[in-house]
Formats: structure tokens, sequence, C-alpha cells
């Protein structure tokens, strides 16, 4: 005779075994692609203002030391001007 619970936990665990893997892969993924950035010339980057748009009004920029110092940007990779824009904007 078959101990259904036996079947049960040991069905869990297998399903477990597949699951987990694939959830691991999947987070990493995500980290992958939040890591990505864009290049400046893709975003069309350029270090000066735009029709009263810059970096420092919007809601990916991330400020230097000091209002006036270079930040950096979610989007963006490398070093972006406070007075910078790109047509990936958003105001805060
Ligand atoms: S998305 Fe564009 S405008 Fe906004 S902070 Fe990044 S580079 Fe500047």
């Amino acid at each position: 005779m078959r101990d259904s619970s036996n079947d049960l936990s040991r069905r869990n665990f297998l399903s477990g075994v597949v699951v987990l893997p694939a959830l691991a892969g999947l987070v990493l993924a995500q980290t992958a692609t939040a890591e990505a950035k864009g290049t400046q010339a893709a975003f069309k980057y350029q270090g000066t203002p735009k029709n009263g748009q810059k970096c420092s009004l919007c809601k990916f920029f991330t400020k230097g030391s000091s209002a006036t110092a270079n930040g950096s940007c979610s989007l963006v990779a490398g070093t972006i001007s406070p007075n910078g824009w790109c047509i990936a904007y958003a105001k805060k």
C-alpha cells in the first residue's frame, strides 16, 4: 500500500526543485536589466538644458556632492551634468 502523504511530500519537493532555480534565474535577469543603462548617444544626451528641462529637475537624476556637481542617472550611463538633458527627461 502506498503512503499518499509521502507521495505529496515528494511531489512538493520535486516541484520546488524545478521552481526555485527558475525563480533564481528570473531574479538574476531582472537585476541585470535594472543595472543596464543606455549610452548617452542612444538617449541623445546633451550637457545643456532644453526648453527649461534639465537633469536636476528629472526624476531619474541622482545629484552629485553639491547642487552644481555632476551626478548620475538611473537610465543613462556615465557622468551626468545637473544642467544636462536627454530624450528620456521626466519631471520629478
Ligand atoms: S533621464 Fe535624461 S534628463 Fe533625466 S537625469 Fe537622465 S540624462 Fe538627465
